[in-house]
């Protein structure tokens, strides 16, 4: 070719990176891998091995171990043994080390790169210029921490042995994110790399020798998803953290529920890619070849469903189409491609399926006139327009270079089409007018919010999901709650709960049951001194009985919606007091009222859009109006728990502070603004669950209510509260406070009953975003377990005793961290 010809076609040549250092290393290793276990290499127990190949070429590179459950075993231990040396050494030690290995990946990041290239498939500029800078900065950023631990996370401690699943799409990347974090809070690490990608991970083992880190605080053990799933079933694994399908993320939540392993999981998504008709249409192009091209789209967060405004849409897919032409797929480690190989065969069949299924599901079908290299897996870049909503390919993950398109008219529709999804991971938006971006961006049910930018990381940034796409995030301090944990915990009574717990059954009082004391009022259906026949052993504080007449019934409803209402069941069911009397009759609440309950906190969701100001001053006022009856309350406790006067006095005293200390906290759970080296504000916004179901603790009956439903309305959730099952009558009595202090109907629900059956109901509901649960561990599995449908957040004690005045276990800021979860918005941002 003349130098005139490159000038007319202005085409690239070859800009080939070498891959002789990667083969040199692999060499030296014979091209066969053992498992890293307590700092040393050790061959597979079972003695099986398996291939990884190259999907530029198809052609094997190396043997790994296949790590069976014994070889689990050995790391677990190994891990277990060098915990509490790792945890014992302080924040500052540890920090070095990981500055150490920080610097120990940049010094090796060209042959991290290429490796990760030939492994993986993704093209070398990606590899170089985005993964493996982000590896060091993600272990630099997290020495900080490991100084910092100490002075920012006091009362906390490290969870102990973290075992770690990753997938194949950012191999070394997403061990950074694992390991980074748990490493620098004092955990130790079992690590299970993807079986398709397993070579930096082996890789980073050799630089954890090269820093010295100390035996079995990292272990790398390969294999496939058997490996990782006796990794999740392992019992001394404290906890797991998971990044892959959401298929597999169920399995480990149903796996690992009650177990008492803390888990996070970032799974899959479908994320919208959103183009007002204000936007920058040049820019939008290069933000969808960012989005949806970047890693062949092999990217949990990739931008694979363009929503743009119909007046727009045209001229986008003409240029989209144009620099979809432009686009080179090809070797890998060619630094002229923008596309490399797909990871495996079995992914490029499920490309190739889903493709052909939106073409018969009757969307059109664009691809560019080149063809891929036919020796590797490659795929081209892909459009489809005329997609329905509801289309398989505007659904489901495809995992692939492969993008829908779909136009709204207004704002709203382009709100309800970006939602209109189970995932919740990411989303991007485009738009010139930042009123309309920030509105959007508060309104898109997403972990992840890029403003006129995609895909863009950082360690400072939490990243994680809404809904479907999993729970907790990674990066920043928002990461590191998922690798400690408070201290208290650790030498707290639990309650295992027995195989016959005591589920109330319904039926009228009976001539034998004696009624003692009074309601507190307007929760029951009449109100006065109804009762009858008060034993000698009735509780001090007891009204008098008006002694010969018939009790009037004075059963308590539920609360739903803001009324009073009768249960489904239309039965109520008998409370009596430690002694044996009858203190009264609690409605006896079913699936239906849970229901009933579901739909009314629907319809209450605008309370999370009401100002914090607002909120902060209806919990005042619940706490003003508490106050007025604070005799009566109290009275009532001393009734129905045999509580002594001054423990219950000081029962409704603590509850009436925790409703000021969240009416406090309604304005001040800020969030932060990150500093990620980008010319941008990254916005970490708390944001409420959305309806919640929170099931009370048996003990304390007012102050267990008021400390787990005002954090969660605080943050401006809505709440389906199940009271305390033996003691019912402080929430009921409740109801009044609720009624005078401006409480929107629906925001509070209160369904009584039996309390685990009404759990498991929550737990089960699709339309509940998070429960909490305070009761014994029998009951908790239960609702880690039912949690898997829809992948709700779950807050359970494991059957831990927290002790509800102590202002740590009772109150503060754990409970809003979990009535909440982190939008991360990343917003362009001057100079
Ligand atoms: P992807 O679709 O991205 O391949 P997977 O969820 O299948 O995602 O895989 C992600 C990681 O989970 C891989 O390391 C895989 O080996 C592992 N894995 C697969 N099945 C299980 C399982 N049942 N339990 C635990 N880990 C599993």
């Amino acid at each position: 070719m003349k130098v005139a010809d490159i000038f007319e076609t202005m085409e690239y040549g070859p800009a080939p990176e070498s891959a002789a250092p990667a083969e040199q290393w692999l060499d030296r290793h014979g091209r066969e891998f053992e498992h890293f276990i307590g700092g040393e290499w050790q061959a597979p127990v079972e003695g099986e091995y398996f291939e990884t190949y190259n999907p530029a070429d198809g052609k094997p590179i190396a043997r790994v171990a296949q790590g069976s459950e014994g070889d689990v075993d050995r790391a677990v231990r190994a891990a277990r043994a060098a915990f509490p040396a790792w945890r014992d050494l302080g924040g500052h030690a540890r920090a070095r080390y990981l500055y150490a290995l920080a610097r120990l990946v940049q010094r090796h990041s060209r042959l991290f790169a290429v490796l990760e290239s030939i492994d993986n498939g993704k093209p070398i500029r990606e590899s170089r210029d985005i993964d493996i800078p982000l590896v060091a900065r993600h272990f630099y950023h997290h020495a900080g921490w490991a100084q910092l631990m100490e002075s920012e996370f006091p009362g906390y401690e490290p969870v102990g042995v973290a075992g770690q699943i990753i997938p194949w799409n950012f191999p070394l990347l997403m061990l950074a994110w694992k390991i980074a974090p748990a490493l620098a809070m004092g955990n130790t690490v079992v690590l299970k790399p993807a079986e398709f990608t397993p070579l930096t991970a082996l890789l980073f083992a050799e630089i954890c020798q090269e820093a010295g880190l100390p035996q079995g605080v990292v272990n790398i053990v390969t294999g496939d998803g058997r490996t990782g799933a006796a990794l999740a079933a392992h019992p001394d694994v404290d906890k797991i953290a998971f990044t892959g399908s959401t298929e597999v993320g169920r399995i480990i939540r149903t796996q690992t529920a009650g177990t008492g392993k803390k888990l996070s999981l970032e799974l899959g998504g479908k994320s919208p890619f959103i183009v007002f008709e204000d936007a920058d249409l040049d820019s939008v192009v290069e933000g969808v070849v960012d989005a949806i091209w970047f890693n062949q789209g092999q990217v949990c967060c990739a931008g694979s469903r363009i929503l743009v405004q119909e007046g727009v849409a045209e001229g986008l897919i003409e240029r989209l189409k144009a620099r979809m032409e432009k686009l080179r797929v090809g070797d890998p480690l060619d630094k002229a491609i923008d596309i490399g190989a797909i990871v495996a065969p079995v992914q490029l069949e499920r490309i190739e399926r889903m493709v052909r299924q939106g073409v018969e599901e009757g969307a059109t079908l664009w691809q560019p006139s080149w063809s891929c290299p036919k020796d590797g897996w490659f795929y081209p870049p892909t459009l489809f327009t005329d997609v329905a909503p509801a289309a398989t390919i505007a659904q489901e993950e495809i995992f692939g270079p492969v993008v829908a398109l779909m136009t709204f008219r207004t704002p709203e529709e382009a709100v309800a089409l970006a939602n209109n999804t189970r995932y919740g991971l990411a989303a991007s938006i485009w738009t010139e007018n930042i009123n309309l971006a920030l509105d959007i961006a508060a309104k898109v049910k997403a972990g992840t919010v890029w403003i006129n930018c995609t895909n863009q990381f950082d360690a400072a940034s939490g990243f994680g999901g809404y809904r479907e796409s999993g729970f907790g995030r990674e990066g920043g301090r928002e990461g590191l709650w998922e690798y400690i944990r408070p201290k208290w915990e650790a030498t707290a009574p639990v309650d295992e709960g027995s195989e016959h717990e005591a589920r109330p059954v319904a039926g009228p009082v009976s001539g034998e049951g004696r009624v003692a004391g009074a309601g507190v009022g307007g929760a029951a259906d009449s109100v006065g001194p109804a009762a009858a026949g008060a034993g000698a052993d009735s509780v001090a504080g007891t009204r008098p009985a008006a002694a010969g007449l018939p009790a009037i019934d004075r059963t308590a409803k539920l609360f739903i919606g803001g009324k009073q209402v009768r249960p489904d069941s239309g039965y109520s069911y008998p409370v009596l007091n430690p002694s044996g009397v009858l203190v009264g009759e609690a409605a006896l609440g079913n699936r239906k009222d849970i229901r009933n309950a579901v739909e009314a906190a629907h319809k209450a969701t605008g309370w999370a859009r009401t100002t914090a100001h607002n909120r902060a001053q209806v919990l005042y006022y619940l706490a003003e109006n508490l106050s007025a009856r604070a005799d009566e309350f109290a009275e009532r406790i001393a009734l129905v728990t045999g509580a002594d006067p001054g423990a219950a006095e000081r029962e409704v005293a603590c509850s009436i502070e925790r409703l000021f200390l969240y009416a406090a906290w309604a304005d001040k759970w800020d969030g932060a603004v990150h500093r990620t080296p980008f010319r941008n504000v990254t916005l970490a916004m708390p944001e409420p669950l959305g309806v919640m179901g929170i099931v009370c603790p048996d003990e304390r009956p007012l102050l267990g209510f008021v400390s787990t439903v005002a954090p969660a309305i605080a943050m401006g959730n809505a709440v389906i509260a199940v009271p305390s099952q033996s003691a019912p009558l402080l929430a009921t009595d409740f109801y009044q406070v609720l009624e005078t202090s401006d409480v929107p109907g629906g925001v509070v629900n209160i369904v009584t009953g039996g309390r685990d059956e009404l759990a498991e109901v929550l737990a089960a509901h699709d339309d509940v975003d998070g429960v909490w649960y305070f009761g014994p561990r029998k009951g908790c599995a239960a609702v880690e377990r039912l949690s898997a449908g829809n992948m709700k957040r779950t807050w359970v004690s494991h059957g831990r005793r927290r002790d509800w005045f102590d202002p740590v276990q009772g109150a503060g800021e754990e409970f809003l961290r979990h009535a909440t979860q982190v939008k991360n918005i990343w917003v362009p941002y001057g100079e």
